[in-house]
């Protein structure tokens, strides 16, 4: 592994920018970079912990990937080709973790190549010998049971319970455990792909996709856009198509389809609303695939396509947050990339502003800022969670010799999210919208670092208007700053009497939360204080039925309190057993995982987790083991 985090500082940098490394898509850029000299290509790219990519030496620019989909044995296996740029190495390093490479050419000869020694989080470096003129690599591999981005869901574990599935997740750095890649979130690539899957299925990519299933099995990909290797992904299963707009959405398992796009139906408003905030979308087309209730995540930004978890479909579009958010990722994300894990907090706070702003512009600012407030009680839980570890509090991170999943948390987001929130009451919002779609439109198909941004930000924002901002403190210092801006929801206000006159009078008075939304019912469950017992749980319950709430989110906090406030009725132990069997997201079953330890119930929790681990993804399972400190082989 390598510690060195070295910036090294662009030839070209008093010229033009040198945002723009490998920057297909943003041809002006790259092309005066060339002019002005070859080596600047060189230094270019940050060094950066969890790649062995030297991406400086030699660097890939486009895949074709020729795989072969096999259900049976669980197993990927073809060819992946890349064009590559080199600047007179004799050698060309990809990362691989969990593949069997069984030979690699050279513009079309045998090529000699090197496995690194295997490490547990980075897997292996592959060190291919290359001439100084080589133009083309081929890679023929294998992936193995061990391959960590992969999920094979059996026939069970799907809507439909017919055939089997399969999903991919790259990030953060689990794309070497299918393709043999520089993953690192600052290269960028085109690909295409021809994926050979069983007959009675259909394969969907981040990429151009089919919107029907082919006779013969044989789909084929093209990704015109540059993008980086975490962003590609794949997904093959009994899906079906249907649009809403002509370009955006959703593909489901047949029992899903109507719900889903009934869910999802203001999808098309919601591009134009980010578009009318921060610039065109450049992807063309948006669709959203709806997963087994398995998938780890919430949703991953995958471009053109993002992949998303059933447990949104509530029904009245109540959860479509999550759709705003992997939207607004196609910007920040996606067309300006964080260069480096540690600086993740570039991709997650920017969409979770962008995020509300969307649904502001759709629902209304009071919709707006119940979200907010909600991230904000969320963003507290982590850091009195982190009260042992206060450098995880802060915005740049150093996850050297960690697992970059680890600075996935509330901080990222929700931190993030508040210090562009407050930055936009301190400047205005007419000046922050100009900014950032300048910001954008002038990094589009770039990497950005945390150091690199704060520069931008004085030049064009603080120093230009001469506002004094204390970004340094809200980047680089653990906790909240003082300045924070105030979210008010008269909405949550009028929860929290609520909570009063129960906590005071013992009685419920139904009415008063007859038109209440879901943001409603969350913030009044996770709110619900020390003083009320189980018997009080009792009532509520009696009073709303949340133990068999339809509602995911609603269910997720009410299990959550069930749990930490001792409460048994109403089966609801069964309901949180059901919930943490079937669904495999990430957040929430964390969330209940983290409820029974606290409340002294590991045994139990262990006693669950041993029938639950089966179905969850590596990322989630690797997060629940360290909750539990679980042993899987022991
Ligand atoms: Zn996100």
């Amino acid at each position: 592994m390598k510690k060195l985090l070295l910036l090294l500082v662009c030839f070209a940098h008093f010229l033009i920018s040198c945002s723009s490394p490998s920057g297909g898509s943003k041809e002006t850029e790259s092309l005066k970079t060339e002019n002005i000299s070859s080596h600047s290509h060189t230094h270019n790219y940050v060094e950066e912990a969890h790649s062995y990519a030297q991406p400086n030496a030699a660097v890939i620019k486009h895949l074709d990937l020729d795989i072969l989909v096999d259900f049976e044995q669980k197993i990927i296996s073809g060819q992946a080709s890349y064009k590559i740029e080199s600047f007179e190495s004799n050698v060309i390093i990809l990362d691989s973790k969990f593949l069997e490479i069984e030979k690699v050419l050279a513009d079309g000869k045998a090529a000699k190549f090197k496995m690194g020694s295997p490490d547990k989080l980075l897997g292996q470096s592959l060190n291919i010998d290359i001439e100084k003129s080589t133009k083309e690599i081929s890679i023929f591999y294998k992936t193995s049971a061990e391959s960590e981005a992969l999920q094979w869901l059996n026939p069970m574990q799907t809507a439909d319970k017919k055939h089997p599935f399969l999903l991919t997740q790259g990030q953060a750095i689990l794309t070497r455990t299918w393709i043999p890649i520089q993953d690192s979130p600052q290269i960028r690539i085109t690909y295409n792909a021809k994926v050979k899957v069983p007959k009675d299925l259909m394969a969907v990519m981040s990429a151009e996709n089919p919107k029907s299933k082919t006779s013969n099995g044989i789909y084929e990909f093209k990704m015109r856009q540059s993008i980086s290797p975490y962003l590609i992904a794949l997904a093959v299963g009994d899906i079906e198509y249907k649009s809403i707009s002509p370009r955006t959405g959703v593909y489901a398992e047949k029992s899903m389809l109507e719900k889903v796009h009934f869910e999802f139906s203001d999808m098309e408003k919601m591009v134009v609303a980010a578009e009318n905030l921060y610039g065109d979308y450049v992807w063309d087309q948006f669709d959203v695939i709806v997963l087994p209730p398995s998938f780890p995540f919430g949703g991953m930004e995958n471009p053109r396509l993002t992949f998303a978890t059933p447990t949104v479909i509530a029904g009245d579009k109540s959860l479509t947050s999550l759709i705003a958010h992997e939207l607004a990722h196609s910007w920040s994300g996606n067309l300006v990339t964080n260069a480096t894990w540690n600086d993740f907090w570039l991709n997650e706070g920017f969409t979770v502003y962008f995020e509300m702003r969307i649904m502001e512009a759709l629902y209304g600012k009071d919709r707006a800022d119940m979200l907010a407030l909600i991230a904000r009680q969320d963003l507290e839980e982590e850091i009195e969670g982190f009260k042992e570890s206060p450098e995880d509090t802060k915005l740049k991170l150093d996850l050297n010799e960690r697992n970059p999943d680890d600075g996935m948390t509330s901080i990222a987001y929700d931190k993030g999210y508040l210090f562009l929130r407050t930055l936009e009451e301190t400047v205005g919002r007419e000046k922050l919208d100009l900014f950032l779609k300048n910001y954008f439109k002038e990094h589009a198909f770039s990497t950005m670092h945390t150091e690199r941004f704060v520069d931008y930000l004085n030049k064009n924002l603080l120093e230009k208007h001469g506002i004094s901002f204390n970004t340094e403190e809200w980047i680089y210092q653990a906790g909240l700053p003082s300045n924070q801006a105030i979210i008010s929801s008269d909405k949550f206000t009028l929860v929290e009497n609520f909570i009063d006159q129960i906590v005071k009078t013992s009685k419920i008075d139904k009415s008063a939360s007859k038109s209440w939304t879901s943001q409603e019912w969350v913030h009044f469950v996770k709110n619900l204080p020390s003083e009320i017992g189980s018997k009080q749980m009792a009532m509520i319950d009696q009073a709303f039925d949340l133990s068999n709430s339809k509602n995911s989110y609603i269910a997720m906090v009410w299990y959550e309190q069930s749990i930490l406030k001792n409460y048994h009725g109403n089966k609801v132990d069964a309901k949180i057993e059901e919930f943490l069997i079937e669904v495999g997201r990430r957040w929430y079953v964390s969330t209940i995982f983290k409820a029974l330890k606290k409340s002294g119930q590991r045994g139990k929790a262990i006693e669950i987790y041993k029938k639950a681990r089966p179905n969850y993804h590596s990322v989630t399972a690797n997060t629940i083991d360290e909750i539990l400190n679980f042993k899987p082989k022991e």
